[in-house]
Protein backbone atom coordinates (compact mmCIF):
# COMPACT_ATOMS: atom_id res chain seq x y z
CA UNK A 1 0.00 0.00 0.00
CA UNK A 2 1.35 3.27 -1.07
CA UNK A 3 1.82 6.07 1.90
CA UNK A 4 -0.33 8.78 1.66
CA UNK A 5 0.25 12.57 1.34
CA UNK A 6 -2.81 14.77 1.88
CA UNK A 7 -2.20 18.46 1.10
CA UNK A 8 -4.83 21.18 2.01
CA UNK A 9 -5.15 24.93 2.48
CA UNK A 10 -5.72 23.88 6.33
CA UNK A 11 -4.10 21.60 8.98
CA UNK A 12 -6.60 19.63 10.85
CA UNK A 13 -5.99 21.83 13.53
CA UNK A 14 -5.71 25.56 13.92
CA UNK A 15 -2.74 27.79 16.26
CA UNK A 16 -3.78 30.96 17.02
CA UNK A 17 -1.86 33.60 19.34
CA UNK A 18 -3.98 34.61 22.92
CA UNK A 19 -0.58 37.20 23.67
CA UNK A 20 3.44 36.88 23.96
CA UNK A 21 4.42 33.66 23.61
CA UNK A 22 0.67 32.09 24.39
CA UNK A 23 -0.78 29.78 22.28
CA UNK A 24 -3.82 27.76 21.38
CA UNK A 25 -4.08 25.20 18.98
CA UNK A 26 -8.04 24.12 17.91
CA UNK A 27 -8.19 20.59 16.45
CA UNK A 28 -10.40 21.10 13.08
CA UNK A 29 -14.03 18.92 13.94
CA UNK A 30 -15.80 16.98 11.12
CA UNK A 31 -15.94 14.28 9.02
CA UNK A 32 -13.09 15.01 6.87
CA UNK A 33 -10.50 14.82 9.60
CA UNK A 34 -12.21 11.84 10.75
CA UNK A 35 -12.06 9.99 7.47
CA UNK A 36 -8.53 11.16 6.48
CA UNK A 37 -6.43 10.35 9.67
CA UNK A 38 -7.17 6.84 10.28
CA UNK A 39 -6.12 6.23 6.52
CA UNK A 40 -3.14 8.32 7.36
CA UNK A 41 -2.12 6.34 10.13
CA UNK A 42 -3.21 3.03 8.42
CA UNK A 43 -1.03 3.51 5.62
CA UNK A 44 1.96 5.90 6.97
CA UNK A 45 1.79 9.09 5.44
CA UNK A 46 1.85 13.00 6.20
CA UNK A 47 -0.33 15.92 5.59
CA UNK A 48 0.66 19.04 4.33
CA UNK A 49 -1.25 22.47 5.41
CA UNK A 50 -0.84 26.00 6.67
CA UNK A 51 -2.07 26.31 10.01
CA UNK A 52 -3.67 29.35 10.01
CA UNK A 53 -1.98 32.15 11.45
CA UNK A 54 -0.14 34.65 9.08
CA UNK A 55 3.98 34.68 9.42
CA UNK A 56 6.45 32.38 11.15
CA UNK A 57 5.48 29.24 12.39
CA UNK A 58 5.99 28.94 16.66
CA UNK A 59 8.20 26.11 16.48
CA UNK A 60 7.27 24.79 19.84
CA UNK A 61 3.80 25.28 19.93
CA UNK A 62 3.69 23.41 16.27
CA UNK A 63 5.39 20.71 17.62
CA UNK A 64 3.53 20.58 21.10
CA UNK A 65 0.39 20.30 18.38
CA UNK A 66 1.67 17.96 16.38
CA UNK A 67 3.77 15.27 18.53
CA UNK A 68 0.81 12.81 18.72
CA UNK A 69 -0.71 12.88 15.79
CA UNK A 70 0.58 9.46 14.67
CA UNK A 71 1.32 10.65 11.19
CA UNK A 72 3.71 13.48 9.88
CA UNK A 73 2.22 17.29 9.60
CA UNK A 74 4.30 19.30 7.05
CA UNK A 75 3.56 23.22 7.73
CA UNK A 76 3.72 25.74 4.97
CA UNK A 77 4.04 29.35 6.04
CA UNK A 78 1.96 32.35 4.65
CA UNK A 79 3.10 35.79 5.23
CA UNK A 80 0.20 38.46 5.98
CA UNK A 81 0.64 40.09 2.30
CA UNK A 82 -0.05 36.30 1.34
CA UNK A 83 -2.69 35.51 3.34
CA UNK A 84 -4.50 38.43 2.34
CA UNK A 85 -3.99 38.19 -1.64
CA UNK A 86 -3.83 34.15 -1.71
CA UNK A 87 -6.57 33.16 0.29
CA UNK A 88 -8.68 36.16 1.20
CA UNK A 89 -7.97 37.63 -2.44
CA UNK A 90 -7.94 34.77 -5.16
CA UNK A 91 -9.41 32.00 -3.18
CA UNK A 92 -12.38 33.46 -1.69
CA UNK A 93 -13.16 36.89 -3.89
CA UNK A 94 -12.63 34.95 -7.24
CA UNK A 95 -13.00 31.58 -7.12
CA UNK A 96 -15.51 30.80 -4.18
CA UNK A 97 -17.81 33.31 -5.44
CA UNK A 98 -17.13 32.09 -9.68
CA UNK A 99 -17.41 28.48 -8.71
CA UNK A 100 -21.10 29.33 -6.82
CA UNK A 101 -22.17 30.84 -9.67
CA UNK A 102 -22.13 34.43 -7.91
CA UNK A 103 -19.64 36.52 -10.21
CA UNK A 104 -21.27 39.66 -9.10
CA UNK A 105 -19.39 39.14 -5.98
CA UNK A 106 -15.98 38.76 -7.99
CA UNK A 107 -12.59 41.02 -7.41
CA UNK A 108 -10.84 39.57 -10.13
CA UNK A 109 -7.57 41.58 -8.95
CA UNK A 110 -4.68 40.79 -11.00
CA UNK A 111 -2.17 40.67 -8.19
CA UNK A 112 -4.23 37.75 -6.16
CA UNK A 113 -3.31 35.43 -9.06
CA UNK A 114 0.19 35.92 -8.37
CA UNK A 115 -0.05 35.26 -5.17
CA UNK A 116 -2.18 32.22 -5.62
CA UNK A 117 0.76 31.13 -7.74
CA UNK A 118 3.29 31.81 -5.77
CA UNK A 119 1.61 29.97 -2.64
CA UNK A 120 1.15 27.10 -4.48
CA UNK A 121 4.54 27.08 -5.56
CA UNK A 122 5.00 26.94 -1.82
CA UNK A 123 2.72 24.02 -1.31
CA UNK A 124 4.63 22.15 -4.25
CA UNK A 125 7.82 22.73 -2.44
CA UNK A 126 6.66 20.94 0.55
CA UNK A 127 5.05 18.39 -1.69
CA UNK A 128 8.87 17.61 -3.31
CA UNK A 129 10.62 17.86 -0.13
CA UNK A 130 7.89 15.35 1.77
CA UNK A 131 7.17 12.61 -1.39
CA UNK A 132 8.77 9.20 -2.25
CA UNK A 133 8.13 8.25 -5.97
CA UNK A 134 5.39 5.76 -5.05
CA UNK A 135 3.47 7.91 -2.91
CA UNK A 136 -0.17 8.79 -3.38
CA UNK A 137 -0.68 12.13 -3.31
CA UNK A 138 -4.27 13.67 -2.55
CA UNK A 139 -3.99 17.60 -2.63
CA UNK A 140 -8.12 19.12 -1.44
CA UNK A 141 -9.97 21.76 -2.79
CA UNK A 142 -9.80 25.14 -4.65
CA UNK A 143 -6.86 26.75 -2.80
CA UNK A 144 -4.34 24.36 -4.32
CA UNK A 145 -5.56 23.92 -8.51
CA UNK A 146 -2.14 24.95 -9.34
CA UNK A 147 -0.34 22.72 -7.22
CA UNK A 148 0.47 19.69 -9.94
CA UNK A 149 1.46 22.23 -12.70
CA UNK A 150 3.79 23.68 -10.06
CA UNK A 151 5.41 20.44 -9.34
CA UNK A 152 5.50 19.26 -13.01
CA UNK A 153 7.34 22.54 -13.47
CA UNK A 154 9.95 21.64 -11.10
CA UNK A 155 10.62 18.19 -13.14
CA UNK A 156 9.13 16.62 -9.58
CA UNK A 157 6.18 14.59 -10.97
CA UNK A 158 7.42 12.84 -13.32
CA UNK A 159 7.53 9.39 -11.30
CA UNK A 160 4.94 10.07 -9.41
CA UNK A 161 2.03 8.64 -10.85
CA UNK A 162 -0.92 9.49 -8.24
CA UNK A 163 -1.23 12.65 -8.01
CA UNK A 164 -4.47 14.01 -7.28
CA UNK A 165 -7.29 16.43 -6.55
CA UNK A 166 -10.09 16.38 -5.10
CA UNK A 167 -13.02 19.74 -5.08
CA UNK A 168 -15.06 20.01 -2.36
CA UNK A 169 -16.91 23.29 -4.27
CA UNK A 170 -18.99 23.17 -7.30
CA UNK A 171 -17.30 23.87 -10.59
CA UNK A 172 -19.49 26.06 -12.59
CA UNK A 173 -20.44 25.90 -16.11
CA UNK A 174 -18.69 27.21 -19.13
CA UNK A 175 -21.11 30.47 -19.59
CA UNK A 176 -19.75 31.22 -16.06
CA UNK A 177 -16.34 30.18 -15.89
CA UNK A 178 -15.59 32.38 -18.96
CA UNK A 179 -15.60 35.11 -17.04
CA UNK A 180 -12.16 34.19 -15.33
CA UNK A 181 -9.63 36.02 -16.88
CA UNK A 182 -7.16 32.68 -15.87
CA UNK A 183 -9.86 30.13 -17.43
CA UNK A 184 -7.25 28.73 -19.68
CA UNK A 185 -4.16 29.03 -17.59
CA UNK A 186 -6.56 27.21 -14.36
CA UNK A 187 -7.97 24.12 -16.25
CA UNK A 188 -4.12 23.71 -17.87
CA UNK A 189 -3.08 23.61 -13.99
CA UNK A 190 -5.37 21.40 -13.22
CA UNK A 191 -4.57 18.97 -16.11
CA UNK A 192 -1.56 18.74 -14.49
CA UNK A 193 -3.32 15.96 -11.80
CA UNK A 194 -3.57 12.72 -12.76
CA UNK A 195 -7.28 12.22 -11.18
CA UNK A 196 -10.12 14.49 -10.68
CA UNK A 197 -12.74 14.32 -8.34
CA UNK A 198 -15.72 16.30 -8.13
CA UNK A 199 -19.07 16.25 -5.86
CA UNK A 200 -21.83 15.72 -7.86
CA UNK A 201 -21.95 14.48 -12.02
CA UNK A 202 -23.28 18.30 -12.35
CA UNK A 203 -19.69 19.44 -11.99
CA UNK A 204 -18.23 16.47 -13.75
CA UNK A 205 -20.45 17.50 -17.01
CA UNK A 206 -19.15 21.19 -15.77
CA UNK A 207 -15.53 20.81 -15.85
CA UNK A 208 -15.93 18.57 -19.11
CA UNK A 209 -17.53 21.12 -21.11
CA UNK A 210 -15.36 23.92 -19.94
CA UNK A 211 -12.51 21.71 -21.18
CA UNK A 212 -14.12 21.21 -24.75
CA UNK A 213 -14.51 24.82 -25.27
CA UNK A 214 -11.63 26.20 -23.62
CA UNK A 215 -8.55 23.71 -24.05
CA UNK A 216 -8.49 22.70 -27.84
CA UNK A 217 -5.51 20.22 -27.13
CA UNK A 218 -7.55 18.48 -24.70
CA UNK A 219 -9.59 15.25 -26.04
CA UNK A 220 -12.36 14.37 -23.55
CA UNK A 221 -13.47 10.70 -24.28
CA UNK A 222 -16.50 9.57 -22.71
CA UNK A 223 -16.57 6.71 -20.45
CA UNK A 224 -19.35 4.91 -18.52
CA UNK A 225 -17.68 4.95 -14.86
CA UNK A 226 -14.19 7.58 -14.57
CA UNK A 227 -13.90 9.67 -17.61
CA UNK A 228 -11.02 10.31 -19.35
CA UNK A 229 -9.26 13.38 -20.89
CA UNK A 230 -6.12 12.75 -23.14
CA UNK A 231 -3.59 15.88 -22.95
CA UNK A 232 -0.17 16.22 -23.65
CA UNK A 233 0.28 12.70 -24.20
CA UNK A 234 -1.42 12.02 -20.81
CA UNK A 235 -4.33 10.95 -19.55
CA UNK A 236 -6.44 12.27 -16.65
CA UNK A 237 -9.56 10.22 -15.66
CA UNK A 238 -12.51 12.62 -13.85
CA UNK A 239 -14.86 11.41 -11.68
CA UNK A 240 -17.53 12.25 -9.07
CA UNK A 241 -17.13 11.35 -5.55
CA UNK A 242 -19.77 12.89 -3.39
CA UNK A 243 -18.69 13.08 0.06
CA UNK A 244 -20.71 12.07 3.00
CA UNK A 245 -20.70 12.20 6.76
CA UNK A 246 -19.94 9.90 9.55
CA UNK A 247 -23.28 8.83 10.01
CA UNK A 248 -22.76 6.21 12.93
CA UNK A 249 -21.06 8.70 15.28
CA UNK A 250 -24.21 11.26 14.36
CA UNK A 251 -26.55 8.73 14.70
CA UNK A 252 -24.97 7.71 18.29
CA UNK A 253 -24.21 10.80 19.94
CA UNK A 254 -27.76 12.22 18.73
CA UNK A 255 -28.77 9.15 20.94
CA UNK A 256 -27.01 10.49 23.97
CA UNK A 257 -28.90 11.58 27.12
CA UNK A 258 -27.18 14.85 27.08
CA UNK A 259 -28.46 16.04 23.46
CA UNK A 260 -31.74 14.38 24.48
CA UNK A 261 -31.94 16.70 26.74
CA UNK A 262 -30.96 19.80 25.23
CA UNK A 263 -33.61 18.52 22.35
CA UNK A 264 -36.33 18.57 24.69
CA UNK A 265 -35.84 21.53 26.50
CA UNK A 266 -35.84 23.11 23.19
CA UNK A 267 -38.78 21.88 22.08
CA UNK A 268 -40.87 22.94 25.48
CA UNK A 269 -39.22 26.19 25.41
CA UNK A 270 -41.45 26.58 21.62
CA UNK A 271 -45.41 25.25 22.70
CA UNK A 272 -47.48 24.41 19.73
CA UNK A 273 -44.93 25.13 17.26
CA UNK A 274 -43.08 23.30 15.08
CA UNK A 275 -39.39 24.20 14.48
CA UNK A 276 -37.72 25.49 11.63
CA UNK A 277 -34.00 25.08 11.49
CA UNK A 278 -31.53 26.86 9.30
CA UNK A 279 -28.12 26.67 10.41
CA UNK A 280 -25.01 28.11 8.06
CA UNK A 281 -21.60 29.57 7.84
CA UNK A 282 -22.11 33.59 7.40
CA UNK A 283 -21.56 33.39 3.36
CA UNK A 284 -24.18 34.76 0.67
CA UNK A 285 -23.81 31.17 -1.16
CA UNK A 286 -25.87 29.81 1.61
CA UNK A 287 -29.01 31.76 0.02
CA UNK A 288 -30.23 33.17 4.12
CA UNK A 289 -31.83 36.23 3.52
CA UNK A 290 -33.89 34.13 0.25
CA UNK A 291 -34.85 32.35 3.20
CA UNK A 292 -35.54 34.51 5.51
CA UNK A 293 -37.88 36.22 2.89
CA UNK A 294 -39.53 33.35 2.04
CA UNK A 295 -40.64 32.40 5.85
CA UNK A 296 -41.83 35.96 5.67
CA UNK A 297 -44.07 35.44 2.31
CA UNK A 298 -44.76 32.25 3.84
CA UNK A 299 -46.06 34.22 7.24
CA UNK A 300 -47.97 36.47 5.12
CA UNK A 301 -50.15 34.50 2.50
CA UNK A 302 -50.30 31.67 5.21
CA UNK A 303 -52.18 32.75 8.37
CA UNK A 304 -52.26 29.18 9.80
CA UNK A 305 -48.56 29.22 10.66
CA UNK A 306 -48.70 32.46 12.85
CA UNK A 307 -48.11 31.11 16.33
CA UNK A 308 -47.40 27.82 14.95
CA UNK A 309 -43.83 27.65 13.55
CA UNK A 310 -40.92 29.17 14.91
CA UNK A 311 -37.75 29.69 12.34
CA UNK A 312 -34.62 29.18 14.35
CA UNK A 313 -31.74 30.48 12.18
CA UNK A 314 -28.12 29.83 13.22
CA UNK A 315 -24.72 31.75 11.56
CA UNK A 316 -21.60 30.81 12.33
CA UNK A 317 -19.37 33.91 11.73
CA UNK A 318 -17.06 33.53 9.04
CA UNK A 319 -14.60 35.18 7.03
CA UNK A 320 -15.64 38.63 8.78
CA UNK A 321 -12.33 40.13 7.70
CA UNK A 322 -13.62 40.22 4.51
CA UNK A 323 -15.53 43.88 4.00
CA UNK A 324 -18.41 42.09 1.72
CA UNK A 325 -19.31 39.80 4.63
CA UNK A 326 -19.80 42.13 7.22
CA UNK A 327 -22.61 44.09 4.81
CA UNK A 328 -23.98 40.70 4.15
CA UNK A 329 -24.67 39.96 7.63
CA UNK A 330 -26.29 43.71 8.41
CA UNK A 331 -28.66 42.29 6.02
CA UNK A 332 -29.76 39.39 7.60
CA UNK A 333 -30.11 41.33 11.09
CA UNK A 334 -32.27 43.76 8.91
CA UNK A 335 -34.72 40.90 7.53
CA UNK A 336 -34.77 39.19 11.07
CA UNK A 337 -35.65 42.59 12.66
CA UNK A 338 -38.43 42.98 10.21
CA UNK A 339 -39.83 39.87 10.18
CA UNK A 340 -39.98 39.64 14.44
CA UNK A 341 -41.24 43.16 14.14
CA UNK A 342 -44.02 42.53 11.95
CA UNK A 343 -44.90 39.59 12.81
CA UNK A 344 -44.52 38.68 17.12
CA UNK A 345 -46.76 39.11 19.21
CA UNK A 346 -46.83 39.14 23.05
CA UNK A 347 -46.06 35.35 23.47
CA UNK A 348 -44.52 34.24 19.90
CA UNK A 349 -41.36 35.35 18.36
CA UNK A 350 -41.14 34.19 14.94
CA UNK A 351 -37.72 34.15 14.40
CA UNK A 352 -34.90 33.23 17.14
CA UNK A 353 -31.72 34.05 15.49
CA UNK A 354 -27.90 33.17 16.69
CA UNK A 355 -24.92 34.87 15.30
CA UNK A 356 -22.42 31.86 16.88
CA UNK A 357 -21.63 28.93 16.26
CA UNK A 358 -23.16 26.05 18.42
CA UNK A 359 -20.87 23.57 20.24
CA UNK A 360 -21.60 19.80 18.94
CA UNK A 361 -24.21 18.49 21.29
CA UNK A 362 -25.84 21.90 21.18
CA UNK A 363 -25.88 21.55 17.26
CA UNK A 364 -27.28 17.91 17.59
CA UNK A 365 -30.10 18.68 19.82
CA UNK A 366 -31.08 21.94 17.14
CA UNK A 367 -31.09 19.02 14.90
CA UNK A 368 -33.05 16.36 16.70
CA UNK A 369 -35.34 18.99 18.17
CA UNK A 370 -36.36 20.85 14.81
CA UNK A 371 -39.85 19.72 12.56
CA UNK A 372 -37.87 20.87 9.49
CA UNK A 373 -34.75 21.29 8.43
CA UNK A 374 -34.23 24.61 5.74
CA UNK A 375 -31.08 24.31 3.65
CA UNK A 376 -31.69 26.50 0.56
CA UNK A 377 -28.26 27.17 -0.66
CA UNK A 378 -27.68 29.49 -3.83
CA UNK A 379 -25.31 26.79 -4.49
CA UNK A 380 -23.38 24.51 -2.63
CA UNK A 381 -20.54 21.64 -3.93
CA UNK A 382 -22.18 19.32 -1.37
CA UNK A 383 -24.02 20.57 2.33
CA UNK A 384 -23.71 18.23 5.12
CA UNK A 385 -26.18 20.02 7.07
CA UNK A 386 -28.47 18.51 5.06
CA UNK A 387 -26.97 15.05 5.76
CA UNK A 388 -26.11 15.46 9.44
CA UNK A 389 -29.82 16.46 10.00
CA UNK A 390 -30.98 13.05 8.29
CA UNK A 391 -28.69 11.15 10.73
CA UNK A 392 -29.67 13.06 13.99
CA UNK A 393 -33.50 11.94 12.92
CA UNK A 394 -32.96 9.20 15.17
CA UNK A 395 -37.25 8.94 15.28
CA UNK A 396 -37.49 8.81 11.86
CA UNK A 397 -39.21 11.58 11.14
CA UNK A 398 -38.58 15.31 10.30
CA UNK A 399 -39.00 17.05 6.98
CA UNK A 400 -36.33 18.39 5.03
CA UNK A 401 -36.13 21.29 2.45
CA UNK A 402 -33.42 21.42 -0.05
CA UNK A 403 -32.25 23.61 -2.45
CA UNK A 404 -31.94 22.30 -5.85
CA UNK A 405 -28.50 23.50 -6.10
CA UNK A 406 -26.89 21.71 -3.03
CA UNK A 407 -25.08 18.71 -4.43
CA UNK A 408 -26.70 16.47 -1.76
CA UNK A 409 -30.23 17.17 -3.82
CA UNK A 410 -28.91 14.61 -6.54
CA UNK A 411 -28.39 11.98 -3.63
CA UNK A 412 -31.69 12.76 -1.80
CA UNK A 413 -33.87 14.31 -3.98
CA UNK A 414 -36.68 12.05 -4.11
CA UNK A 415 -37.35 12.56 -0.69
CA UNK A 416 -36.27 16.33 0.36
CA UNK A 417 -39.03 18.99 -0.90
CA UNK A 418 -36.34 20.64 -3.71
CA UNK A 419 -36.96 24.21 -3.95
CA UNK A 420 -35.33 26.89 -5.62
CA UNK A 421 -33.93 29.09 -3.93
CA UNK A 422 -34.63 32.06 -5.76
CA UNK A 423 -38.10 31.40 -6.19
CA UNK A 424 -39.36 33.13 -2.93
CA UNK A 425 -43.03 31.84 -3.18
CA UNK A 426 -42.13 28.45 -4.24
CA UNK A 427 -40.02 28.36 -1.04
CA UNK A 428 -43.06 29.74 0.99
CA UNK A 429 -45.30 26.81 -0.34
CA UNK A 430 -42.86 24.00 0.75
CA UNK A 431 -42.78 25.54 4.06
CA UNK A 432 -46.54 24.82 4.11
CA UNK A 433 -45.94 21.66 2.55
CA UNK A 434 -43.51 20.37 4.93
CA UNK A 435 -45.91 22.27 7.85
CA UNK A 436 -49.14 20.18 6.71
CA UNK A 437 -47.29 17.06 6.12
CA UNK A 438 -48.43 13.60 7.51
CA UNK A 439 -46.59 11.71 10.11
CA UNK A 440 -46.58 8.79 7.58
CA UNK A 441 -45.41 11.03 5.24
CA UNK A 442 -42.10 11.99 6.68
CA UNK A 443 -41.27 8.66 8.18
CA UNK A 444 -41.27 7.14 4.80
CA UNK A 445 -39.70 9.76 3.00
CA UNK A 446 -36.76 10.31 6.09
CA UNK A 447 -36.39 6.80 6.27
CA UNK A 448 -35.23 6.79 2.70
CA UNK A 449 -33.00 9.50 2.99
CA UNK A 450 -31.49 8.04 6.04
CA UNK A 451 -30.71 4.68 4.46
CA UNK A 452 -28.34 6.70 1.42
CA UNK A 453 -26.96 8.91 4.09
CA UNK A 454 -26.17 6.25 6.26
CA UNK A 455 -24.61 4.17 3.00
CA UNK A 456 -22.63 6.68 1.25
CA UNK A 457 -21.19 8.03 4.52
CA UNK A 458 -17.45 9.84 4.46
CA UNK A 459 -15.71 6.33 4.85
CA UNK A 460 -17.03 5.28 1.37
CA UNK A 461 -16.34 8.59 -0.09
CA UNK A 462 -12.37 8.12 0.86
CA UNK A 463 -12.34 4.31 -0.02
CA UNK A 464 -13.68 5.36 -3.58
CA UNK A 465 -11.47 8.47 -3.67
CA UNK A 466 -8.31 5.99 -3.06
CA UNK A 467 -9.50 2.87 -4.88
CA UNK A 468 -9.94 5.07 -8.26
CA UNK A 469 -6.28 6.51 -7.63
CA UNK A 470 -4.92 3.19 -6.84
CA UNK A 471 -6.36 1.86 -9.97
CA UNK A 472 -4.28 4.92 -11.91
CA UNK A 473 -1.18 3.65 -10.09
CA UNK A 474 -1.25 0.11 -11.35
CA UNK A 475 -2.09 1.02 -15.04
CA UNK A 476 1.44 3.43 -14.47
CA UNK A 477 3.02 0.90 -13.17
CA UNK A 478 2.34 -1.50 -15.48
CA UNK A 479 3.19 1.02 -18.25
CA UNK A 480 6.43 1.96 -16.81
CA UNK A 481 7.26 -2.05 -16.58
CA UNK A 482 6.16 -2.74 -20.16
CA UNK A 483 8.90 0.29 -21.46
CA UNK A 484 11.78 -1.67 -18.86
CA UNK A 485 11.52 -4.42 -21.24
CA UNK A 486 10.64 -2.82 -24.58
CA UNK A 487 7.15 -3.64 -25.20
CA UNK A 488 4.89 -0.76 -26.93
CA UNK A 489 2.53 0.29 -24.63
N1 LIG B 1 -21.33 23.37 12.07
C1 LIG B 1 -20.63 23.56 13.23
N2 LIG B 1 -21.14 24.41 14.19
C2 LIG B 1 -22.30 25.08 14.01
C3 LIG B 1 -23.01 24.88 12.82
C4 LIG B 1 -22.49 24.03 11.85
O1 LIG B 1 -19.57 22.94 13.42
O2 LIG B 1 -22.68 25.84 14.91
C5 LIG B 1 -20.77 22.43 11.05
C6 LIG B 1 -21.79 21.43 10.56
O3 LIG B 1 -21.86 20.35 11.48
C7 LIG B 1 -21.23 21.03 9.20
C8 LIG B 1 -20.40 22.24 8.79
O4 LIG B 1 -20.37 23.13 9.90
O5 LIG B 1 -20.40 19.89 9.30
C9 LIG B 1 -21.00 22.96 7.58
O6 LIG B 1 -20.77 22.17 6.44
P1 LIG B 1 -21.54 22.43 5.07
O7 LIG B 1 -21.06 21.44 4.08
O8 LIG B 1 -23.03 22.40 5.32
O9 LIG B 1 -21.15 23.91 4.64
P2 LIG B 1 -19.74 24.68 4.56
O10 LIG B 1 -19.74 25.57 5.76
O11 LIG B 1 -18.64 23.64 4.57
O12 LIG B 1 -19.80 25.48 3.29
Amino acid sequence: MNRLIVVSNRLPFALDSTGEDLWTVTPAVGGLVSAIEPVLRDRGGTWIGWPGIAGKIPEEPFAQATRNAGYKIVPVALSETERDEFYYGYSNEVIWPLFHDLQNFCNFDPAYWQAYKQVNVRFADAIARSARPDDFIWVHDYHLMYVAQALRERGVSQDLSRLTFFLHIPFPPYDIFAKLPQQQRLLRALLQFDLLGFQTRRDVRNFLQCVRRVMSDAKVVPRRELQLIRFEKREIRVGHFPIGIDFNSFENSARSDAVEQRAQRLRVTFPGCQLILGSDRLDYSKGIPERLRAFRTALELHSELRGHVVLIQIVVPSRVEIPKYHEFKQRIDRLVGDINGRFSTSTWLPVQYHFRSLDRDDLLAHYRGSDIAFVTPLKDGMNLVAKEYCACRIEQDGVLILSQFAGAAEQLKPDALLVNPYDIEQMADAILKAFQMSQAERSARMKRMRRVVRKENVFLWVNSFLKAGAKLGARAERLVRRRQVGVAP
